[in-house]
């Protein structure tokens, strides 16, 4: 089932988000719900704040299915970053929670996630590319923090003022 995604600003997206203690049917439906979502919008990444629950959960899929890649849906709970290169990378980036907006954000290249799986499973995996600007881009979410954050605040600002605009005009009947 798809679920409504929150538009930045909303207090939810600027919360620092609780571990997952157990994985229970309900918090694997919500990742299956999460998906189905970020697939429809279309987009690359969830977390789960974006959808009002503030939970340490993140879901992703960087393949380029446009040039045959094979889909690769990751679910990731309570993930964690256990390295990161000094080697940056510049990407153009944007977030299902701030619509038609994209700016460059410098991150590291390659990260080392460390998460659990929709099994509970404990996996580690080296991320680079576009992979590991998604997966840095996610955990942000988990800690409040959103990709217009590393931008000047002029631009921050101005953003945030067409957001407000948008949500305004959504509300109406
Ligand atoms: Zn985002």
């Amino acid at each position: 089932m798809k679920r409504p995604i929150l538009i930045h600003p909303d207090p939810r997206l600027k919360k620092l988000c609780d571990p997952v203690a157990d994985l229970s049917d309900d918090l694997r439906t919500l990742a299956d719900d999460m998906l189905e979502t970020m697939y429809d919008a279309p987009g690359i990444g969830l977390a789960a704040p974006q959808v009002g629950i503030l939970h340490r959960l993140i879901v992703l899929d960087c393949a380029k299915q446009d040039n045959g890649e094979t889909p690769r849906p990751l679910v990731m709970i309570n993930p964690r970053i256990l390295a990161s290169s000094d080697e940056r990378s510049v990407y153009e980036e944007g977030c299902l929670s701030i619509p038609d907006q994209y700016a460059d954000v410098e991150r590291p290249k390659m990260v080392e996630v460390e998460w659990l799986d929709r099994d509970g499973k404990l996996q580690k995996e080296e991320f680079d590319g576009l992979w590991a600007t998604c997966v840095q881009h996610e955990i942000d979410h988990l800690d409040g923090k959103l990709f217009i954050d590393y931008l000047k605040p002029l631009k921050r600002q101005m953003i945030t003022r067409k957001m407000v605009k948008l949500k305004r005009e959504r509300a109406r009947p």
